[in-house]
């Protein structure tokens, strides 16, 4: 699964995923609670520390493209003007700071 594509890969990843009951090794399908062969419960998969790091990554994508546009602004007419360059950046700085601080904690929790 390519990185590239940050807000379409956990979609697929969810999609796709498989998982199998602890203690028979049964496929259970995405949607049921209970395993159908020996019928014990199936705990829901962690997947909130995963999708918000990846929601970090994406914003420190866009982050450092927006200094890359910002840079880029201040010697050349092609790009959108400096002031708002930097105000996106300075943005995505703010969003990207309180992203990490949420993955932070869910991972510690
Ligand atoms: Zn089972």
């Amino acid at each position: 699964m390519p990185d590239i594509i940050p807000f379409r890969a956990p979609l697929n990843w969810h999609y796709m995923a498989i998982h199998r009951c602890l203690d028979c090794n049964s496929t259970i399908k995405d949607s049921e609670k209970r395993c159908w062969a020996c019928g014990s419960e199936i705990k829901p998969r962690d997947t909130a520390p995963k999708l918000s790091a990846r929601f970090a990554s994406a914003i420190n994508f866009f982050f450092i493209l927006s200094l890359v546009v910002t840079a880029a602004s201040m010697f050349t007419d092609l790009m959108p003007p400096f002031l708002r360059c930097a105000t996106v950046s300075g943005v995505l700085f703010l969003v990207r700071s309180s992203a990490g601080e949420m993955a932070q904690k869910k991972r510690k929790s």
